[in-house]
């Protein structure tokens, strides 16, 4: 399983209905693994969270794609979610919790602090008005082994 290598790449409308096929086929993607039901929920939320961002604010609910990169490298998988929208300025400050741009659309600022929680590790990339990738990997099975 150590060498064992996996990747698979899609892209989809942003709109709010395909918040739930990427989380799906994330979760399809990653099951072969045998995630715990924990860690299946702790990815797909990821997911959803980064989905639901491009739609809200990298394209504020206009036209737009999204492109979903994921790997399995031995037990690691790595999911980016790229957009070509409209970018953070200060990525230190949209990650902090509590911190939105969008408090008018009842947002509450937590997404990043999810993303955080149930990966690994995050990392964004972003840029004024040329878009935004955010990376995140966990190790699966690192629970049962603890
Ligand atoms: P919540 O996720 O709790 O509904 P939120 O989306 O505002 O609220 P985060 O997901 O933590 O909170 O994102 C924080 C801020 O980072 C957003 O308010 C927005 O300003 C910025 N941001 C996040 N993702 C993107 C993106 N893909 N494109 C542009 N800006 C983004
Ligand atoms: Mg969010």
């Amino acid at each position: 399983m150590e060498g064992f290598r996996n990747e698979m790449k899609m892209e989809f409308l942003a709109i709010s209905s395909n918040e739930g096929f990427a989380r799906v086929a994330v979760g399809a993607f990653v099951s072969e693994l045998d995630p715990t039901v924990d860690e299946l929920a702790d990815i797909k939320t990821a997911v959803s969270e980064a989905v639901t961002n491009c739609i809200i604010h990298g394209y504020e609910q206009k036209e737009g794609n999204i492109w979903i990169q994921c790997s399995i490298l031995g037990k690691m998988v790595e999911i980016s979610v790229t957009d070509t929208g409209k970018g953070i300025k200060d990525i230190a400050l949209a990650r902090e919790p509590l911190f939105t741009t969008k408090p008018e659309l009842e947002r509450s600022g937590m997404g990043f602090a999810f993303m955080e929680a149930f990966m690994d590790e995050v990392e964004v990339v972003s840029e004024p008005w040329k878009g935004t990738c955010v990376t995140m990997r966990k190790v699966i099975g690192e629970s049962r082994m603890a």
